[in-house]
């Protein structure tokens, strides 16, 4: 699950290991020198190897309740707390825990991995997994280009190992790659243990991307190859988490190997959205995966995240379930743009019906709503004609708010609270904030509306990314609020 970064350090502290580690690198670049080629490239990848381990561990220890004890919320710190060990699924099939699991197949002929984690746990994950088998890796199939799944694959290669992955795989790490500043800011805002941007560990060895596939598949197509006298089939999966998804199908024994296809849980609602800010995931694609991995009838499903499921009754009945999810939430969309309702009166109308209830503490319906009217219609929605401009309406707060007087506003706002419409209050506090940022009372009701929405969050839906956001806005007034506080 793309919840978690792949650098959640904080920014104090760590520094003097950094250094510790790249001259552990450098030292080893000098042996290089003296050793022949290949006693070289495996001694610099043992020291790569042990120095990440010890970031990781560095890292993992920094996290909010690690050594700290403090409370927090959330799956992704949950995930990374979570134990490394092996688990095994079958004789030849066996997975290391973590934020994102690394899956193992073994055969006569060599081994075939399934994603590969966190470059942050890489080290445990790996030397947990060569003690079930360390014959060579022959194949790394790759359920999509986020970095909780490609990051042990530098570690796991070797000579001729190939690596197989969907069509797309390298224009979705390109982008990534490319708006990785931007990227990173937003994770930032959600998941506040990570460092600023210019603390972060920049070492060549933990950056994102150049994953390269020697093999890839293309939409709802299969690759397929015999290792060992084993079958796999890739199978190339649209709409999921990112446009570049794909599975692993071991036909024999019916598992799939289902990466973040169904999100970090399963079943749950899919994210068609991501606030942190990704492409749109498309729905219709989605759905047309789904009825494909409905025909292999899978016996178990071991996602990239948590555990696995198993039995074939019940899994069939869950993945039917997203699917008609997914489409029930696109046709009614689609009909409501169609007579003429705008985007936020679906919002607010168009739920599950109880029959296909799902969990949306990942994926949201209100949100997902949203992204399949952008995707087919992007942004011009016909309601002003200031969309059209690079004039934001709250260019004209301050001057809205010099007219009515922040006395009037506030107790507009104040009104809205007590009226349980904690969105309305925002909207009225946004007016009196833009002309005075430093005004107390607006901030104290505006940590009150926020106060208001997080409680609402926490026992209604448990969207994790609603509540990092509230989070993070809440701590923001605060900080707003230390700073107008009166010195002294
Ligand atoms: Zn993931």
């Amino acid at each position: 699950m793309k919840t978690v970064t792949s650098r959640p350090f904080r920014a104090r502290g760590g520094i003097g290991k950094f250094l510790l580690v790249v001259l552990a690198i450098a030292a080893v670049g000098a042996a290089w020198l003296v050793l022949d080629e290949d006693a070289g490239t495996q001694l610099k990848k043992e020291a790569e190897l042990a120095a990440i381990g010890a970031i990781g561990k560095a890292a993992t220890s920094r996290l909010p309740g690690g050594e700290d004890g403090a409370a927090t919320h959330g799956s992704a710190v949950d995930l990374i707390r979570r134990p490394i060990e092996v688990i095994e699924i079958a004789d030849n099939v066996h997975y290391a825990t973590g934020v994102g699991n690394t899956m193992m197949i073994t055969t006569d002929e060599g081994n075939v991995l399934f994603d590969t984690g966190l470059v942050l746990q890489v080290e445990p994950q790996l030397r947990a997994l060569k003690e079930v088998s360390d014959a060579p890796v022959r194949y790394i199939v790759l359920s999509h280009s986020h970095a909780d799944h490609i990051g042990g694959v530098r570690f796991w290669q070797e000579e001729g190992t190939e690596i197989v992955a969907h069509e797309d795989f390298v224009e979705e790490q390109r982008y990534l790659m490319e708006l990785e500043p931007y990227q990173y800011s937003r994770n930032r805002t959600l998941f506040p243990w990570m460092p600023a941007w210019e603390d972060r560990p920049d070492i060549a060895m933990m950056r994102y991307g150049g994953v390269e596939p020697t093999i890839t598949v293309g939409d709802w197509e299969t690759h397929r190859f015999t290792l060992g006298g084993v079958e796999f089939h890739v199978i190339g999966t649209p709409g999921a988490e990112g446009a570049d998804n794909a599975v692993l199908w071991l036909p024999e024994q019916k598992i799939l190997f289902s990466g973040d296809f169904f999100g970090p849980q399963f079943p749950q609602f899919p994210n068609v959205f991501t606030m942190r800010g990704e492409k749109i995931r498309k729905p219709m694609e989605y759905v047309k995966s789904l009825d494909l991995l409905l025909t292999l009838d899978p016996e178990i499903v071991v996602p990239s995240h948590l555990d696995p499921t198993v039995g074939a009754v019940q899994i069939r009945a869950d993945i039917t379930k997203i699917r008609d999810a997914v489409q029930y939430v696109h046709d009614a969309t689609v009909a409501g743009m169609n007579a003429g309702k705008s985007v936020y009166d679906l919002m607010q109308e168009i739920k599950l019906p109880p029959e296909l209830d799902l969990v949306q503490n990942h994926g949201r319906v209100d949100w997902a709503v949203r992204s399949i009217w952008d995707y087919y219609a992007t942004w011009f929605h016909f309601d002003s004609t200031t969309e059209l401009y690079p004039v934001p309406v709250r260019e004209v707060y301050a001057d809205i708010a010099g007219v009515a007087g922040s006395e009037a506003l506030l107790s507009l706002a104040q009104n809205f609270l007590h009226a349980d419409e904690p969105v309305k209050a925002l909207h009225i506090l946004e007016v009196v904030l833009a002309g005075e940022p430093g005004n107390v009372a607006a901030l104290r009701l505006r940590r009150e509306a926020l106060e208001t929405l997080l409680l609402a969050a926490e026992n209604g839906l448990r969207n994790d990314y609603e509540i990092y956001w509230l989070q993070y806005r809440i701590n923001d007034t605060d900080n707003r609020l230390a700073a107008a506080a009166p010195q002294g």
